[in-house]
């Protein structure tokens, strides 16, 4: 018979492949509350006296970083949170999404704000999937969404007077992002997630060490309602096809995820030390070439709506 390894509870809801551990409802909720406590002491992500702007788009890792936050933002009486959702324009999705973000906020009384790109970019991505049909763009919408919402999340954070965003990227997001930068022949240039020194206002991943799976689990047993309908447009998505890759990877191989994170950001961590870091000039992000990627892509998207770039001093 399984039983919890922690309280001997017969009702075991997660067995940890990782290390055999096998855990009841509240034994899990827990531990990954625990867990995501420790990255954030460990990385020192948070200071007491943050402004968190926490970015929410309605799916169950989003939601579940901003019930933790809320928790852990009580015992730190000078912080305090703030919830930002980015709405893209995506007719029939964003809809629903934005619905359960305000509900869920309301519901934990967070303060939440929803900046929409059609009023900071003047084109949604609906819109913009007419021009990339019609004249076939270089850029497919998921790297315009990503690069326009980074953008849209940082004036965001700066108009909410936010000292650090902090994002729901799981560990497997941060383990897609190195590959699918290395995929590019872009190697990456720092740690995903970590607060740096330099550059706009740090963002910060409190869930960098938290598979995936975990965060659908806390969120499903936690009670939290969280959209599940896909983007109609997730099958031009590249982290798509590396997802499916690492996901099943992981399961035939548990612990794959974590000796990628370490072996990776021990490299980086070394390489931070040595080479002299550059910025982009336009976003002040750090950057190989003079004006970053993101940065090169906004321009272009920028110039089909004939308005000028965005920069740090005419937001
Ligand atoms: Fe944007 Fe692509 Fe994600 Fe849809 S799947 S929300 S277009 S990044
Ligand atoms: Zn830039």
């Amino acid at each position: 018979m399984s039983i919890c390894s922690r309280c001997s509870s017969e009702k075991v809801v997660y067995k940890r492949e990782i290390s055999g551990e096998k855990l009841c409802r509240s034994c899990f909720i827990e531990s990954f509350e625990k867990r995501v406590r420790k990255t954030i002491s460990k990385y020192n992500l948070f200071r007491e006296d943050d402004r968190i702007a926490v970015a929410v788009s309605g799916g169950k890792d989003s939601l579940s970083l901003v019930k933790l936050l809320w928790k852990i933002e009580r015992d730190f009486p000078e912080a305090s949170l703030v919830a930002i959702t980015i709405d893209e324009g995506i007719p029939g999705y964003r809809d629903e999404s934005l619905k359960l973000a305000v509900d869920f906020c309301n519901r934990l009384g967070v303060e939440h704000h929803v900046y929409a790109f059609k009023e900071l970019f003047k084109i949604t991505i609906h819109e913009y999937m007419n021009i990339y049909n019609q004249a076939k763009k270089d850029f497919g919408p998921c790297t315009i969404c990503g690069v326009l919402r980074r953008r849209a999340l940082d004036i965001a954070a700066e108009k909410v007077g936010a000292t650090v965003i902090a994002t729901a990227h799981t560990l497997d997001d941060i383990i897609q992002t190195y590959l699918m930068n290395i995929l590019r022949g872009d190697l990456p240039k720092g740690l995903i997630g970590v607060r740096s020194k330099e550059g706009p206002i740090p963002r910060v991943a409190p869930f960098r060490l938290t598979p995936e799976s975990e965060v659908v689990l806390y969120a499903y047993i936690s009670g939290i309602p969280f959209q599940e309908t896909p983007c109609p447009y997730a099958s031009y998505s590249q982290r798509d096809s590396i997802r499916r890759f690492l996901t099943e990877f992981e399961e035939r191989h548990p612990g794959s995820l974590y000796a990628a994170i370490s072996s990776l950001e021990e490299l980086l961590m070394r390489q931070e030390k040595e080479t002299a870091k550059k910025f982009c000039r336009v976003c002040l992000s750090p950057s190989t070439s003079d004006v970053c990627r993101a940065c090169q892509i906004l321009g272009e998207i920028l110039r089909i709506n004939f308005i000028s770039p965005l920069s740090p001093t005419n937001k």
